[in-house]
């Protein structure tokens, strides 16, 4: 296989960002995370950032012609050719709907669409106890991935911290939105035949290992 194209789903909390942080050890892929790029461009204080904060705060999407026009041009550039994998983008049929257009005009399409599953409660569980470090977003949780030291991250040290909008009404807000905008985003892609699933209950690391084995399936199909 050429490259992976890669995406990845789920709702807010399943892992996804966990399994980000893997991958891109696994294989040289662009990893583009939207929700870290829109908390840098807010912390930055950049147009992007003035125009998403508030939305993110209140847990709704930024608008799509936001997003969609800065992941286009990430996908196109010269870093993204041997692969990506994106995480939280897309995020509605509009935004799968323009990644699809534009891969096509690369002459490229995706690999895979990664599905990690979990429940509601599951989610809300998780995500009051996640924490992610100030510097690069490494995620923890207070009681199954808690690091060496409290509230410093283990990769650089940097202090770690609860997010805005994990607060437990915010989360609320983001599963709704995650059913009714993203969620469709599951029957766009199995109609595509690209559409894998994994249990996001599992741990990190037997969730890692399935989705290797997947791709190394993959691989080996493109071969035969
Ligand atoms: P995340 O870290 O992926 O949970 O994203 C955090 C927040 O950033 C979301 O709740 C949205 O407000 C915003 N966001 C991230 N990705 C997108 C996207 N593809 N489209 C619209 N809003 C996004």
């Amino acid at each position: 296989m050429s490259e992976l194209n890669l995406i990845l789903l789920g709702p807010p909390g399943a892992g996804k960002g966990t399994q980000a942080e893997r991958l891109q050890d696994d294989f040289r892929l662009l990893y583009v995370s939207t929700g870290n790029m829109l908390r840098a461009a807010v912390e930055e204080g950049t147009e992007l950032g003035r125009q998403a904060k508030a939305v993110m705060d209140r847990g709704e999407l930024v608008p799509d012609d936001v997003i969609i026009g800065v992941i286009v041009e990430k996908v196109g550039a010269e870093d993204a050719q041997d692969g990506f994998l994106l995480d939280g983008f897309p995020r509605t049929v509009t935004q799968a709907e323009a990644l699809e257009g534009a891969l096509s005009e690369l002459g490229r399409s995706l690999t895979a669409a990664l599905l990690i599953d979990v429940d509601d409660d599951d989610v809300v569980r998780r995500i009051s106890g996640r924490r992610v470090c100030q510097k690069a977003n490494h995620v923890y949780h207070v009681d199954t991935n808690r690091p060496k030291h409290d509230n410093v991250c283990d990769i650089d040290g940097s202090r770690l911290i609860q997010r805005d909008d994990d607060r437990e009404d915010t989360v609320r807000t983001r599963l709704k939105v995650y059913h009714e905008q993203t969620a469709p985003l599951v029957e766009f892609y199995e109609e595509r035949g690209i559409l894998k699933r994994f249990d996001g209950t599992r741990s990190p690391t037997e969730v890692h290992d399935h989705i290797r084995a997947t791709l190394a399936t993959l691989r080996l199909e493109e071969q035969i």
